[in-house]
């Protein structure tokens, strides 16, 4: 996507903070009207021009023009994003940023902020202009193979956890495998906080799986995590405590609809679910049921309006529903639990 329509305009700012402390600051109609500026407010106050290049900007001027500029291309989280893509630019955290705010950027710094900033404003998410999001406080690499995890899905890890608990299991040897891994996000939160457990991740693209590896050297977790492509469960054999999955479960006709973030930069065959968003689970409920130990549970992620029918999916595949859908924090249906009989000769 170009730029577009103008390229430079100016914008009053008040110091700190681009628009943040806007309405704390005296109105340019408090001033015509008689109430002049006090003398420092008036120095303070300068026009900012707001332009494509970030040469000769200072980094605290470059953050506040790159936050002004994607305001007005209605980023709804400008002023973070511009602070991570600036920071990003110049490899400073928050603090380095600021202590360092008054010093003028290279001319690196500032080709490589403009090209985020280009990037971003063609609507690239800011994980992915990063390479890297932060999943149950972990950081994960992506690549364009695997889907930006997402916060919602850290509801299967609440979930898992706290069922683990309710059985007496955390620190027992658990079998995990987690299909679909993508990034190996689910994963990799779930062997991090089980320090008995080991796991097989398995997805059916192989470059996905390499950057899922590259999270579990990262993370000191390698050595309880493998990782294997193929889809679902097809090289798995039976015996696992738990199976986990976020799989694709958006409605192919609705695709075209995604935001351009989700649409164009998450991998499609991470997200198309088929005609009516349920493929996977059709394979998923009754693979799960033939793998799972005695006892062992299922929990996949689902689409907002999906619980019920992943639940029947999952009784039809003979699983039990031990509790009603985990709801993520929007307060949706998110995760879907069933359970294997513990009789061994059940189901
Ligand atoms: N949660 C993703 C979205 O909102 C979909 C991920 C998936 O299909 N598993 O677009």
């Amino acid at each position: 996507m170009g730029e577009g329509g103008s390229n430079t305009h100016s914008v009053f700012e008040t110091g700190e903070g681009a628009g943040r402390h806007e309405s704390l600051s005296p109105s340019p109609a408090r001033a015509a009207r008689g109430h002049p500026l006090p003398q420092g407010e008036r120095e303070g106050r300068k026009r900012l021009r707001v332009t494509d290049s970030f040469t000769g900007q200072t980094i605290e001027t470059a953050r506040r023009m790159l936050a002004i500029r994607l305001r007005a291309r209605d980023v709804e989280s400008a002023d973070l994003d511009a602070r991570l893509l600036t920071g990003a630019a110049l490899g400073l955290d928050l603090t380095g940023m600021m202590s360092a705010a008054k010093r003028l950027l290279t001319d690196d710094e500032s080709a490589r902020l403009a090209d985020f900033a280009r990037r971003r404003i063609a609507g690239e998410p800011v994980a992915r202009i990063l390479g890297v999001r932060e999943f149950w406080s972990l950081p994960l690499q992506l690549s364009a193979d695997t889907l930006v995890p997402r916060p919602d899905t850290e509801t299967i890890v609440e979930a898992a956890l706290e069922l683990l608990d309710n059985d007496r299991r955390r620190n027992g040897s658990l079998a995990i495998a987690d299909l679909g891994t993508g990034s190996g996000a689910i994963l990799l939160a779930l062997l991090s906080e089980l320090p008995g457990a080991f796991g097989v991740g398995t997805d059916i693209n192989a470059a996905a799986l390499r950057t899922a590896q590259l999270n579990a050297r990262q993370l000191g977790l390698a050595s309880r995590a493998g990782f294997v492509a193929c889809n679902y469960t097809d090289a798995l054999a039976g015996g696992w405590d738990l199976i986990v999955s976020n799989p694709p479960y958006i409605r192919s006709a609705d695709i075209a609809g995604l935001s351009i973030e989700v649409r164009d930069h998450d991998p499609r065959r991470a997200l198309d679910g088929g005609v009516d968003g349920l493929d996977a689970y059709r394979i998923i409920a009754p693979d799960a049921a033939r793998l799972l130990a005695p006892g062992g549970l299922l929990l996949v992620e689902v689409g907002h309006d999906q619980s019920g029918e992943v639940a029947r999916l999952m009784a039809d595949a003979g699983l039990t529903l031990p509790g009603s859908p985990r709801t993520d924090l929007a307060g949706i249906r998110r995760v879907v639990i069933g359970q294997k009989s513990i009789r061994q000769d059940g189901i």
